[in-house]
């Protein structure tokens, strides 16, 4: 979910993400939003890390499930989600989200746009973006506990 204010920041200190433009009008002001519903998305522990420092309680933001850390919903909704629609920690998001529609399809192990995504046809995940969401996914079930 993009913040388009802060794009060219996100860049410099994230550096590898799928871009999405997750605008639906034409002014810019309304936000999709769904892929940040119900959301299961894991967290590797520099995630978590760095949305301590910036001041949450990661009994707050996550749940452990099946000993992976993952964001926490408050009513069908990321924590994180403000009600209009936009990440409340875009700079600070987690390595997934950045991601985010690439995805690994458990069953194929393969790198894929997730469909849920309303854009996800016009999505192009280059090679870079697929090398790593597969580093990430080996990060995040390596530490698993
Ligand atoms: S952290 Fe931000 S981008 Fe990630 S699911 Fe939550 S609201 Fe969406």
């Amino acid at each position: 979910m993009r913040n388009t204010s802060e794009r060219s920041e996100v860049k410099v200190k994230h550096g590898i993400e799928c871009r999405v433009d997750c605008e639906v009008d034409s002014k810019g002001d309304v936000f999709c939003g769904l892929c940040c519903f119900e959301t299961e998305m894991p967290l590797t522990d520099e995630d978590v890390k760095r949305l301590e420092e910036v001041g949450y309680r990661k009994e707050d933001f996550s749940i452990v499930i099946n000993g992976i850390r993952r964001l926490r919903n408050v009513e069908g909704r990321c924590f994180f989600l403000s009600s209009d629609n936009r990440c409340k920690v875009y700079n600070y998001r987690p390595e997934g989200c950045r991601l985010y529609p690439a995805i690994l399809n458990s069953e194929t192990m393969e790198v894929e746009v997730d469909k849920v995504c309303p854009k996800a046809s016009r999505v192009k995940v280059g090679e870079e973006v697929k090398q790593a969401l597969i580093v990430l996914v080996k990060k995040i079930y390596g530490q698993k506990s």
